[in-house]
């Protein structure tokens, strides 16, 4: 890799998350589920003499994506015809933007595994209509149109992506914005969202781009990383070998985990783009840009901000906190209702997360658990108070997060509340010394490690519910008591 950079620019295509199609009242549904080319028209069946009329409500949600990543919003937009044969479009052609796309120019600050972060440049957002679904089954395909016409949002970024890293970064923060906008769910696997690199690679120090292979069909970021990081080798072996890279689309192989080749693009597509004649320019005022701007929620990186500004977490943390909106949701609930901050960050990014992963739970699902933010402020309440100490704190989480309840109620039920009482700490203290004499003469002969064993006998005998704090002091008085004797 040494003496290669990699150059990458992301192409991704977003379903948005309307009730009815981009140009025909059809209902937009899961792909995944409803029956086959159940929810379809005239329009979307690209039937002759059938008019299109667009759907406001997908230009307001691309203009939410175009003002999230920095866009200049174009006051002229236009539709164009994309020409193209192809079973999956009924039409002949798709309605998309060409010369006067919704939104240009744009940027999208990406956070790099290193705590660092970038901007990434956006060239452009336009609106486009998604084909129908096909499937190939042995020697025949199967072709399924509820997809046909779903509003869908091109987003193209600059070349200004230089490892499979930033890839990974660039698609997680985009997702995470699509996510918090409201406007697309972010899965992958069912591909309303599909993220599709160009990659090419260069000796450091070259100018120019080179020739550029694009991956299509990848349906998880991670597959994106790993074929990303795939193709750089591929190509930079081959340049290394004295070979040349052909602009191709590969696909990705996850079984072998390989890209190979799909289609070699032996000249430019031609798509005879043409301005589409049955719609109408479509003008955005600049109130309407107002409007949408005022109504965007805070985006992840000014939560974060936020996080590390108010309430003093750590880079990382509040970076961790905000990637889902979820856990976002999640932590300031449970500041909201009176835990410290740092302490709740501490029991989300350690206790509850291992917990959510060790039963496979995705960290977008955090609301769902029966452990709900008042209960976690609660329990951190008892900490706080010295009611239970935050061994007992971590056993409780486990109740709570199985089944919930009242923290308070569960200490007092099962006697959880530690022993404060300094009698019967003394006691216990006295207690413990008296029956490891061996151990204590150890300890005042200079073994000064006993001292730990010798807390760890008390804690237990009081069952962890002690302060270990006055524990340890009244621990160190007596054995300080039992020297002079
Ligand atoms: P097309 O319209 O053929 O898909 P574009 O020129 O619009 O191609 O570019 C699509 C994406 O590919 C953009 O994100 C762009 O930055 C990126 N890209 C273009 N040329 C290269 C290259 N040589 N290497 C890597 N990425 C590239
Ligand atoms: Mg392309
Ligand atoms: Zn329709």
């Amino acid at each position: 890799m040494s003496q290669y950079e990699a150059v990458i620019g992301l192409e991704v295509h977003a379903e948005l998350q309307t009730r009815s199609k981009m140009f025909c009242g059809c209902a937009v549904v899961d792909s995944t589920s409803a029956p086959p080319s159940t929810y379809v028209c005239p329009v979307c069946l690209g039937m002759p003499g059938v008019l299109p009329v667009l759907n406001h409500r997908a230009v307001e949600l691309g203009l939410r994506v175009g003002l999230a990543l920095n866009c200049e919003i174009p006051p002229f937009n236009r539709f164009a015809r994309k020409s193209y044969f192809y079973p999956d479009l009924p039409k002949g052609y798709q309605i998309s933007q060409y010369d006067y796309p919704l939104a240009v120019r744009g940027w999208l600050e990406i956070d790099l595994p290193d705590g660092s972060s970038k901007r990434v440049r956006i060239r452009r957002v336009h609106l486009e209509e998604d084909t129908g679904k096909l499937t190939h089954v042995d020697d025949h395909s199967l072709i399924d149109f509820n997809r046909a016409g779903v509003p869908l949002l091109e987003i193209v970024s600059e070349a200004d992506i230089r490892s499979a890293e930033e890839a990974e970064a660039y698609a997680r923060k985009l997702r995470a914005i699509l996510r918090y906008l409201g406007v697309n769910s972010g899965d992958m696997s069912k591909g309303v969202l599909r993220v599709e690199p160009n990659i090419s690679v260069r000796p450091r120090g070259e100018e120019a781009f080179r020739t550029r292979t694009e991956i299509k069909n990848l349906n998880s970021i991670r597959s994106l990383a790993r074929a990303t990081a795939y193709e750089i080798e591929r190509q930079v072996a081959l340049y290394e070998s004295g070979g040349q890279v052909q602009q191709a689309t590969m696909g990705w192989d996850e079984a072998r985990q390989v890209t190979v080749v799909q289609r070699v693009k032996e000249s430019a597509d031609d798509y005879r783009y043409f301005p589409e004649p049955d719609l109408p320019p479509l003008e955005i005022s600049r109130a309407w840009v107002k409007e949408v701007r005022a109504a965007l929620p805070e985006l992840p990186s000014a939560k974060r901000d936020r996080l590390m500004q108010q309430m003093g977490l750590s880079r990382y943390d509040a970076s961790v906190l905000v990637a889902e909106k979820a856990v976002a949701d999640y932590f300031e609930a449970t500041v909201q209702a009176g835990g410290d901050p740092k302490q709740v960050a501490n029991y989300i990014l350690g206790d509850l997360f291992r917990r959510m992963k060790d039963e496979g739970r995705p960290r977008e699902q955090i609301g769902d658990i029966p452990l709900k933010p008042v209960m976690l402020a609660e329990l951190l309440a008892l900490v706080a108070e010295g009611t239970i100490n935050h061994g007992v704190a971590k056993k409780l989480l486990g109740t709570l997060y199985a089944e919930g309840g009242d923290p308070r109620r569960l200490v007092e039920e099962r006697g959880l509340a530690q022993v404060r009482d300094e009698e019967a700490l003394g006691q216990a203290v006295a207690q413990v010394l008296d029956e490891h004499p061996e151990e204590v003469a150890r300890f005042l002969a200079g073994e000064e490690k006993l001292a730990q064993f010798l807390m760890g006998m008390v804690m237990r005998a009081l069952r962890g519910k002690a302060d270990a704090q006055a524990v340890r002091r009244l621990l160190q008085a007596q054995l300080e008591a039992r020297r002079k004797a």
